[in-house]
Formats: C-alpha cells, sequence, structure tokens
C-alpha cells in the first residue's frame, strides 16, 4: 500500500506539465476527470494541515463548552479559507456535560489506585466520593443475569474485552456494555458502575465515551476502567477476598448550545442538488480528537475540494462539520434543520473511524449496477478500494436521521485494527495519523465524489436498471 502511494505521488510530482494536455480528447471525461482528482489527492496536503491546526490551535472540544466556540469559529475560518462558498454555524441545543476532579481506589485487600475516566453524561458522585463493596463480573451477560436487588448498596464491575477487528465491528458487539451498563447495574440495586474501557490497546489509559440512562433505572455514577486496571480487578476477585472500592466523580451539566459548521462549492448546472459529506467537530476532552474525528472532518473537506475546485462542478459539494456527535445531539438537529432538502440530496456520508486504509465502499441498493459507479471501481480499484456487493446500511452517527429518511447514503470501509488502541482516551493525537493512509483514504473520497458532482447519477435504488430477464 505504501509503497503504491508514494510511487503514485512521486509517478503524478513526475510528468512534466506539458504531458498533462492530451493529444486527443479522453474516451470517458468522467472517469480522467476523478482519475485526476484521485492523484492529485496522494500529495495534497490540505488535510494533514487541517488536523494539524485543529489539534495544535484548538484542542479538545467537547460539546457546548467554551472549546466548542473556539471550534466553530476555527471551522468557519478555516473553510472560508479553502475557499468554500455560504460558509455558517447551524445552532442547535445541547447539555454540555463536563468532567471534574476523578478519581477511584482500591481500598481493601489493600490501596491500590485505579486508572478511570468518567463516562459523558454520568451523574457525579456524592461530594465525599461512594464506598463499597464491589462485585466483578466477568461478561455483560453475568451482569444482566443478577437478579434484581442482588447488587444492593455494591458497585458492579463488567470486566469483559473488547474484541479487535478489521472493520471496527468489535466496538459496535460491545457498546451497551458502556451505552446501558449502568443502568442495568442501578436496575439490581448497585450504587456505581465501572467497566473495562471499549478498547483493544494495552496502555493503562482509560477511553471514555457517552452512556445512555434509562428512564426506569436510578441514575448513578459510571466510568471506564483501563484494561490493565480491569484485568487487575479479574485477578483479585479469583481471589475471593472481598474488594472495597472508592469512587469519586465531580462532573456537571448545563443547558448550551452547539454548531454544525458548513460550507459549500456551489453547482454550476444543478445547485440545488447536494452531496453532503464531513465528519464531526467535537471530540472528548483527554486527548486532541485528531482521529475522532479531525481526521474525518480533514478528509473529506480536502476530497471535496479536489473533486469540485477549480472548475465547476455540476452539482453543489457540501462538507459539514458536525457539532455534537459524542453526545448524539447533532444528527437530530441536522435531520431537522435539511428533511425539506430531502429530493435534492443526492448522497450523504461520513468519515468516522480514523485515518488508517480505505478498503471498500459501500453504495445503495443496486447503485453499484449503475455505469457511473462501475466507472468508479475502475477508479477505486488502484487504490486497493473496491465496490462492496452489499448496500450501505449505516453511513455515520451524525447522518442516521436522513439516511432513515431515505436520502442515498455511502459507507467506505477502512481499517480500524489501530483505531479502538486510541479512540475516546488521552492518546488521540496528532502522531497517530499515518500521512500515507490519510492521502489515501483523501483520494477514495475525492474520486467518489468527482463522480457525484460531475454527473447525473441518481443512487436512489428506484433509478438503478432492472435486472435482466433470463
Ligand atoms: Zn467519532
Amino acid at each position: 500500500m505504501r509503497s503504491f502511494l508514494l510511487a503514485a505521488a512521486l509517478g503524478a510530482l513526475a510528468v512534466p506539465a506539458f504531458a498533462a494536455a492530451p493529444a486527443t480528447a479522453p474516451a470517458d471525461p468522467l472517469r480522467a476527470g476523478a482519475e485526476a482528482a484521485r492523484d492529485r489527492a496522494l500529495s495534497d496536503p490540505t488535510a494533514y494541515d487541517f488536523v494539524e491546526s485543529l489539534t495544535t490551535d484548538v484542542g479538545p472540544r467537547l460539546a457546548g463548552t467554551e472549546a466548542s466556540v473556539r471550534a466553530r469559529d476555527w471551522g468557519i475560518a478555516r473553510l472560508t479559507a479553502l475557499g468554500f462558498k455560504n460558509v455558517h454555524a447551524e445552532a442547535f441545543p445541547v447539555t454540555a456535560w463536563q468532567r471534574g476532579a476523578e478519581s477511584a481506589e482500591v481500598v481493601s485487600p489493600h490501596p491500590q489506585k485505579l486508572a478511570i475516566l468518567g463516562l459523558g453524561g454520568s451523574v457525579p458522585t456524592p461530594p465525599g466520593g461512594i464506598e463499597a463493596e464491589a462485585v466483578v463480573f466477568a461478561t455483560y451477560n453475568d451482569l444482566l443475569a443478577a437478579p434484581v436487588g442482588s447488587l444492593a448498596g455494591k458497585i458492579a464491575i463488567v470486566t469483559q474485552p473488547m474484541v479487535r477487528t478489521a472493520e471496527g465491528s468489535g466496538y459496535g458487539a460491545a457498546n451497551p456494555i458502556r451505552r446501558s451498563g449502568a443502568s442495568e447495574a442501578a436496575r439490581r440495586g448497585a450504587v456505581a458502575y465501572l467497566h473495562r474501557s471499549l478498547a483493544t490497546g494495552e496502555s493503562r489509559l482509560p477511553h471514555t465515551g457517552a452512556l445512555n440512562y434509562q428512564k426506569d433505572a436510578p441514575r448513578i455514577p459510571a466510568a471506564a476502567l483501563s484494561v490493565i486496571d480491569a484485568e487487575l480487578l479479574d485477578h483479585m476477585a479469583a481471589r475471593g477476598q472481598p474488594i472495597r472500592i472508592r469512587l469519586k466523580l465531580e462532573s456537571s451539566e448545563t443547558p448550551s448550545q452547539s454548531w454544525t459548521v458548513t460550507g459549500e462549492i456551489p453547482g454550476a448546472v444543478h445547485p440545488e442538488q447536494v452531496i453532503i459529506v464531513g465528519g464531526h467537530l467535537d471530540s472528548w476532552d483527554p486527548g486532541t480528537g485528531a482521529i475522532d474525528d479531525g481526521t474525518g472532518m480533514a478528509i473529506t473537506v480536502a476530497a471535496a475540494r479536489l473533486a469540485g475546485g477549480g472548475h465547476a462542478p455540476r452539482r453543489t459539494l457540501r462538507v459539514a462539520l458536525f457539532g455534537a456527535e459524542e453526545m448524539d445531539f447533532s444528527d437530530d438537529a441536522f435531520t431537522a434543520a435539511h428533511k425539506a432538502e430531502l429530493p435534492n440530496i443526492v448522497a450523504v456520508g461520513e468519515s468516522d473511524e480514523g485515518a488508517d486504509r480505505l478498503w471498500a465502499l459501500a453504495l445503495p441498493k443496486d447503485a453499484a449496477k449503475l455505469p457511473e459507479m462501475k466507472t468508479l471501481a475502475t477508479v477505486l480499484a488502484p487504490l486497493s478500494i473496491y465496490v462492496s456487493p452489499e448496500p450501505s446500511r449505516f453511513g455515520g452517527s451524525d447522518i442516521g436521521g436522513l439516511t432513515m429518511a431515505g436520502a442515498p447514503t455511502i459507507a467506505f470501509h477502512q481499517d480500524a485494527s489501530r483505531y479502538f488502541d486510541w479512540h475516546h482516551s488521552a492518546d488521540d493525537t496528532l502522531d497517530k495519523v499515518d500521512r500515507a493512509q490519510l492521502s489515501q483514504n483523501v483520494a477514495g473520497w475525492a474520486s467518489l465524489l468527482y463522480i457525484l458532482a460531475n454527473s447525473d447519477v441518481d443512487l436512489h435504488p428506484a433509478a438503478a436498471p432492472a435486472p435482466a430477464k433470463p
């Protein structure tokens, strides 16, 4: 992969300027334009410069906080400087959750500090903290099997590991442990909840993320343990001695607002027809939000510019920097604000799984049969990306509402094997961005966006040709 990218990048640079104009017009201008956008992407610095500036000049940026105001202003300035038109911020209400002082330790059998991060949305503990006996469950199903009342006065702990997979499915499978564990523990009487971080690394840094309290359960404080500390508690539990733990969390919540920043490259022929792509501007507080999701915005912004810059595309390319993905607010707000545009939405897509290499593209049902998408498959092949025979189902958390409403959804699959080593932790920083793989992402997205913006292809399922009769 790297040697191909390097060769392609060097090859592009080595072509003398006079060789760029072919003696005869290319047989397929759509393919030639997409290939040119793809090849320019491999040496284009826009995406890396975007994430380098965001992580250095803005830093962590939880929705609704003072940092999210700086992120909004940075986003508007950045898109404007990159030449996007109609740049503006769309405000919507959020509950701003903020972390305070946090600590956890084993009190007995002997004192031992634990590395934790409170979960986003967690209520605080009482000011003096909570000290209670721990009950350790090796799996989430073991917690669910515990009878109601059996955890009265206890701290429930789930130590189930998350499985590393190439496409990130281990995260989805483990998600209820973080999302629902606190309410399930509370229903059974627990006074606090801890779980092994949804993470694949062996670092002692914990990984945070949002929880969802269910209405019918008491709201108890909840935090993620580092992988290493969860394993320590497994070993302690195996000794059969009682384990007492003290937990202190000082989080707070305030009504606030956040913003999704958008910008456009207006279409010259069908300006009302719009392709919407982006990533999310908000990030968790311990790191600098480089791979989640600085790179997602960087990839789609750079790709849109390569696909639509320098000439007027037929259709409008719109980039969206979604303002509150992590706490689940931007999807509903964006859907409500843009539902009226639905008949004119050509496609929606989101990049939110880091910046490691793309390996497949999923399109709406039957769209892979369209001639323009066959051309796209040809353009993507040298990047080692294939068009999946499986239709896209989910394109990203911030476009879920538009997908459900029927907007044609595009979804690149990318290598997520390393992503959950750093995701939602203090290790989500710029040094994790592999520049060659970042460029391959931009090249894949630029190829796709070029064809969507410079053709009249219709990705709605009804538009695909009917299967040939036998
Ligand atoms: Zn994300």
